[in-house]
């Protein structure tokens, strides 16, 4: 691309909410290939917010008031959905709070062990989970992300949570694929909701359950055979956002993300990535 088409470019780029952080990313964006995104806060709201809460032991009030006292301490927003139901009732005191990357939090009251999270957290320490198969798995099924409740190596009850599509997602996914490019989706979430939500955006390649600290090595995988660009927004995504060939954050994402990515979308809109990606094609198209 000449130097004249890169300065409009990024102009344009700029016009549009795309803010194009260097030139040579134009170059880059010119030949991705793949596209892989990150779920929640992306192509989702990120604002989940309770569906349904089921109490195996006790009432609905008692698993709400457990599951927000631990998750006070966490900012994943999960969290916050579970924290803002229980407005109206008093959070219990919380000793040893651990937080378990990728799963959910292990804290104490009232020297009881509170666990607040997903299967593999209550798998891992050994919490049997029997007879619930059939309800998780219904709720996994409608999209939903199970959040388990236990105190003292016994399960108490099940909230799920659910996340909104963002309008424009399967509208950007369709672009994208038109133009010819691979599209995939990354989550930490279980493989069941993960399948679910794919559907509904229309992407055909999902990797579920994936470590924060796995995004980035998927990244490094996919280049080994392509461009790649990473879409995130939280910090998790930071490294994989850095490691990409083109980082695409966005706009009310975190920090860090913001940081780590090569061009942010201002508008927090996902058809930005294939108007980011027209945009290079057009500057790199441009001879003089
Ligand atoms: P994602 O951003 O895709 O949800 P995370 O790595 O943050 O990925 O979390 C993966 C999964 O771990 C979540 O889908 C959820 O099941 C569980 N999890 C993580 N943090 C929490 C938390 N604070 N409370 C409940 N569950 C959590
Ligand atoms: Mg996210």
């Amino acid at each position: 691309a000449t130097p004249t088409a890169v300065t409009v470019g990024i102009g344009r780029g700029a016009e549009l909410g795309i803010l194009i952080k260097k030139g040579e990313i134009l170059e880059a964006s010119e030949k991705i290939n793949k596209v892989l995104f990150d779920k929640t806060g992306t192509l989702t709201e990120g604002k989940p917010y309770i569906t349904d809460i089921i109490p195996l032991k006790g009432d609905e009030k008692d698993i709400i008031q457990l599951a927000a006292s631990i998750e006070a301490n966490s900012r994943h927003p999960i969290a916050k959905a579970i924290v803002s139901k229980a407005k109206n009732i008093p959070l219990l005191k919380v000793h040893e709070l651990k937080p378990i990357p990728g799963k959910g939090l292990i804290g104490s009251t009232n020297s009881q062990k509170i666990l607040v999270g997903n299967i593999s957290l209550f798998k891992d320490n050994k919490i049997p989970l029997d007879d619930i198969g059939d309800i998780i798995s219904k709720l996994q099924e409608e999209g939903k992300t199970i959040v388990l409740v236990g105190k003292d190596q016994e399960l108490l009850g099940i909230i799920a949570v659910s996340d909104k599509i963002k309008e424009t997602s399967p509208k950007a996914i369709k672009a994208i694929e038109k133009m010819g490019l691979e599209t995939a989706m990354v989550t930490g979430d279980n493989p069941i909701t993960a399948k679910a939500v794919a559907e509904k955006l229309g992407i055909a390649r999902v990797l579920s359950q994936v470590l924060p600290e796995d995004k980035v090595n998927i990244v490094s995988k996919m280049r080994e055979n392509g461009t790649v660009a990473f879409v995130g927004d939280g910090i998790n995504d930071a490294p994989a956002l850095a490691a990409a060939d083109v980082g695409i954050a966005i706009g009310s994402g975190t920090d860090v993300a913001i940081e780590a990515a090569d061009i942010v979308l201002v508008k927090d809109d996902p058809i930005d990535v294939p108007a980011a990606i027209q945009l290079a094609r057009k500057v790199v198209s441009r001879v003089k």
